[in-house]
């Protein structure tokens, strides 16, 4: 049964290995199973496969940082700083990538939304009658969605990215090799429902699609508001301008942290009611240390 050899896969954790550190790089075989937060019983397993997680990515910046070392005292000075500048220049490279990427999504997403909203009311106004009731359905519903967005983000992460899709999360829990990571599939899924309802939400009048549309609508705004808070301002992945200078978002980014450094069994899972779930568990403290680390390091 594949449920069952999962979770027996998930109990029994393969052991860390370590063979390929001459090079640097953890053998991939040798990475923990997910944090499983279905019980507590099964928590206190999770947490230590979560925090080796942590550990084999301490150990394999370490290790890379002594191949460097290594490398730099061998050679010379001109050759090791030539290699920092290749080193900054690709990731220069890679943010970029990113940036093109966010940008167009963003800017194709937005103005095809806003396209939509306009045609699919002047369009109805053609009828004489100005759809109020369909009108205040659609934005209550696009708001309702947005939120929704948070708590379904919230339930999949704890109960399926960090469960049986964990192998495809991982990527988003290692040191990331290049511009993009195995994990960034949802954002692309997660696409798929929200372009199902605005198009069926566009091509049909009355009420059901009036809200449809709406859904769609909440579902993209939740989707890239969650790309410029977690992917920018948290994982730094592009630069996100004055976002980072929201003391709320700051919060939020912090709160994410926690997940990442799995302090309270990889709560919170949500981001960006993050601060209230890291409350809910009594590392208020701890969150208010982790912003003020932020902000120490942004300064
Ligand atoms: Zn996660
Ligand atoms: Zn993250």
């Amino acid at each position: 049964m594949a449920a069952s050899s999962s979770w027996v896969s998930a109990t029994f954790p393969v052991p860390m290995k370590h063979g390929n550190q001459r090079s640097g790089r953890i053998n991939s075989q040798g990475w923990v199973r997910a944090p499983i937060n279905r019980n507590r019983g099964k928590q206190s397993n999770s947490s230590i496969r979560l925090r080796d997680l942590s550990a084999a990515a301490a150990i394999n910046e370490t290790s890379s940082n002594i191949t460097s070392k290594r490398s730099s005292s061998s050679s010379s000075s001109s050759s090791s700083s030539s290699s920092k500048e290749g080193r900054l220049a690709r990731k220069e490279t890679e943010r970029l990538a990113y940036l093109v990427a966010a940008m167009l999504s963003s800017v194709g997403i937005t103005s095809m939304a806003a396209i939509a909203v306009f045609s699919r009311f002047s369009w109805q106004l053609e009828g004489g009658e100005f759809p109020v009731v369909e009108m205040f359905g659609t934005f209550a519903l696009s708001v309702g969605a947005a939120v929704g967005m948070e708590f379904w983000a919230r339930w999949a992460h704890r109960a399926l990215w960090h469960d049986s899709w964990w192998d495809i999360h991982e990527s988003h829990h290692r040191a990331r090799r290049g511009a993009f990571e195995a994990n960034d599939v949802f954002a692309i899924t997660n696409a798929v429902p929200a372009i199902a309802l605005l198009s069926y939400g566009f091509f049909n009048k009355g009420i059901f699609p009036g809200l449809c549309f709406g859904a769609g609508l909440g579902i993209t705004v939740f989707g890239m508001a969650y790309m410029f808070v977690h992917d920018g301002l948290v994982h730094r992945r592009f630069p996100v301008g004055p976002i980072a200078n929201v003391h709320y978002l700051q919060t939020v980014a912090a709160a994410h942290q926690l997940h990442h450094a799995d302090k309270f069994d990889g709560v919170p899972y949500g981001l960006f009611l993050g601060p209230q779930e890291v409350a809910e568990v009594g590392g208020t403290d701890e969150l208010e240390k982790e912003v003020q680390r932020r902000i120490n390091r942004s300064i």
